[in-house]
């Protein structure tokens, strides 16, 4: 596991977005179904819908791979961004009533609502000890998102906070014996 988490910081090029996923990553990895985290991937913390940018990307993801194969896996899947997918994109779910990452629980049941192995799953986060460690746990692929979605303008501390701890993260995993 602590060999997984930091290949997989080596391997990720410090300015990696979720925008770099082009439909093409799938098959080629046998990646059948994207799991995406929502804070700091689709937008800045807190954010109640995606970002411009990232809209028309998940636009473009839905109209290659289908909404059925789309799923947003935050710890936080409530709120108006849940109804913002409901409008603007629907058939992309959100998985809900699961333990949080880094528990496995919500790849599971991705895997489970998509009938695909969790090996075809992508798991889309900027937080190395969330989401990522899921993935391995899980034995689906983590895509590490290396440069989040930041608003520092109007979230100082949040995001601070958030940046922090992210630092902590990569920290600790370059450390881990
Ligand atoms: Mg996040």
């Amino acid at each position: 596991m602590r060999r997984e988490l930091r290949s997989l910081l080596q391997e990720t090029p410090s300015g990696r977005s979720v925008l770099e996923i082009v439909p093409e990553e799938f098959g080629l990895r046998g990646i059948r179904v994207l799991a995406l985290d929502f804070d700091g991937v689709l937008a800045p913390h807190g954010g109640d819908q995606p970002l411009p940018d990232v809209e028309a990307w998940l636009r473009q993801m839905v109209a290659v791979c289908g909404a059925e194969r789309v799923f947003i896996l935050s710890n936080r899947p409530e709120g108006p961004r849940v109804a913002w997918f409901h409008e603007h994109l629907p058939g992309v779910r959100f998985i809900s009533e699961v333990r949080k990452k880094p528990y496995c629980d919500g790849l599971a049941k991705t895997g489970q609502l998509a009938s695909v192995p969790l090996s075809a799953i992508l798991m889309v986060d900027d937080r190395l000890l969330t989401g990522c460690l899921a993935a391995i746990c899980a034995g689906s692929t983590p895509w590490y998102v290396r440069a989040p979605f930041v608003d520092l303008r109007n979230n100082f501390h949040k995001e601070l906070f958030f940046m922090l701890l992210r630092w902590g993260e990569r920290l600790f995993v370059r450390v881990l014996p």
